[in-house]
């Protein structure tokens, strides 16, 4: 690189550096930039350079909400409030002016607001004033470009004037010849959940919008598939079969809730067999056919058919709201969770969302004695109501069930696990866990 050629590049890297720095500015030039400064600041009143204007006031209504516009000469600062007596809002907007010229009171009469007004409230402060004549809640934001000040107001929303009625089949097990389960002191299951039903009926005709109907209301032997039948003719929203638990070992107890589905568990299938009046061979017997049949094919059948998520939901809140009231007059109750099984009286394509409630243990001693007393039955049909309420109120399945993947055929390790039904762990367990 020649001295020449390096003092050339120099004053490049300058220029770019320093731009045209080093050439002074001509002083004529000088004179009219500061004279034009001085003109532009002139000719625009002070007061209007320092303050936001007010342009025009306007507001839209439409079913249930009310928009109120402010068009300002500038984005401002405000703030606002609600007051009472009568019920309006106001926005201070902070140095700002509202000319003499421009509508200062604006009738609305749409329901919602009765009128806007506006004023000078001091100097610097102009007053947006909102007359409510109902109001839910209402939102308020400034837009730039052009510069507004925007006013949302909702209207409080009517009372429903639809009512859903909604109609719950309780069904208390057994009945007539076939008494149930029965406790070492005698006690019959056929006896305690028919009351149980009863007081559940008693509580839930309370509501105005539940009708209650019961698959029996006395002493008197119902075949599975009628009482399924009466769900169906009565458009049932939901199906409760409310039964007692009797087990080989009379230290078992506690509380479980099931849903219609296929299982592995030896214990939940020797409760269907119960319930299902057949032996507990026999129930095997006619689930190792199912398998042997298109076990996939009945899977799917059952998700489809039994209302999974609803069901799943419905057997949560029972059995949630079962454990958490038992347990506080009888602490020794077990929660034995949400399960599945086949029940025949479950069974139907449009069945509404549907469980088995096993409220204790008659083969329980002390569970015996605990069901046989007016209170405990009284505690469970309050918990059941109470499950049923919760149901209907909550808008969602609480939780997602695992979907059985067509294709799955009697392979016993791929069936839905019981903790995809378990809203909290349990002793529920499948073979081969
Ligand atoms: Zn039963």
């Amino acid at each position: 690189m020649n001295k020449e050629q390096g003092v050339k590049d120099c004053n490049a890297l300058c220029v770019m550096r320093y731009g045209v720095k080093e050439k002074p500015l001509h002083p004529l030039f000088l004179f009219t930039a500061l004279c034009t400064l001085i003109t532009l600041l002139f000719s625009i009143p002070l007061d209007a350079a320092d303050k936001a204007e007010i342009k025009n006031i306007r507001s839209w209504s439409s079913q249930g909400y009310t928009r109120v516009i402010i068009d300002l000469s500038q984005p401002v600062e405000f703030t606002k409030k609600r007051l009472s007596s009568p019920d309006r809002l106001y926005f201070d907007l902070k140095n700002s002016k509202i000319p003499r010229e421009i509508q200062n009171n604006l009738p609305v009469g749409d329901g919602i607001l009765k009128s806007v007004r506006a004023g000078q409230f001091d100097p610097d402060t102009v007053r947006i004033v909102l007359d409510l004549e109902t109001m839910d809640d209402f939102n308020a934001y400034i837009l730039d470009d052009p510069a507004k000040l925007v006013i949302d107001v909702n209207a409080k929303k009517p009372e429903k004037l639809v009512v859903t009625r909604r109609v719950v089949v309780l069904d208390p097990g057994h009945g007539g010849h076939d008494p149930g389960a029965v406790g070492k002191k005698g006690l019959q299951e056929k006896d305690v959940v028919l009351n149980v039903a009863l007081k559940i009926k008693e509580i839930l005709s309370k509501e105005p919008n539940i009708e209650v109907v019961l698959t029996r209301d006395r002493d008197v032997f119902i075949r599975l598939e009628e009482r399924s039948l009466i769900a169906l003719q009565k458009e049932a929203d939901l199906f409760v079969s409310i039964h007692a638990n009797a087990s080989p070992n009379r230290g078992a107890r506690g509380i479980e809730t099931y849903l219609q589905n296929w299982t592995n568990e030896e214990e939940a299938i020797r409760v269907a067999a119960r319930e299902n009046y057949v032996s507990l061979k026999r129930m095997k017997e006619k689930m190792a056919q199912y398998k042997s049949d298109d076990l996939g094919k009945i899977l799917s059948d059952l998700n489809r058919d039994y209302k999974r998520d609803e069901s799943v939901a419905l057997a949560n809140y029972i059995q949630s709201s079962l454990y958490s009231n038992v347990a506080r007059v009888h602490a020794k109750t077990v929660n034995l969770g949400v399960k599945q099984a086949m029940f025949f009286v479950l069974m139907g394509a449009s069945m509404p969302p549907s469980i088995l409630a096993e409220v204790s243990f008659v083969s329980n001693p002390e569970e015996e004695r605990l069901l046989a007393s007016d209170s405990y039955r009284g505690v469970i049909a309050k918990s059941i109501a109470s499950g049923i309420k919760t149901y209907f109120s909550s808008s969602a399945p609480v939780q997602k069930v695992a979907v059985v993947k067509k294709g799955d055929r009697g392979n016993w390790d791929d069936l839905p696990r019981s903790a995809d039904v378990h809203a909290k762990p349990s002793r529920a367990s499948f073979a081969g866990r």
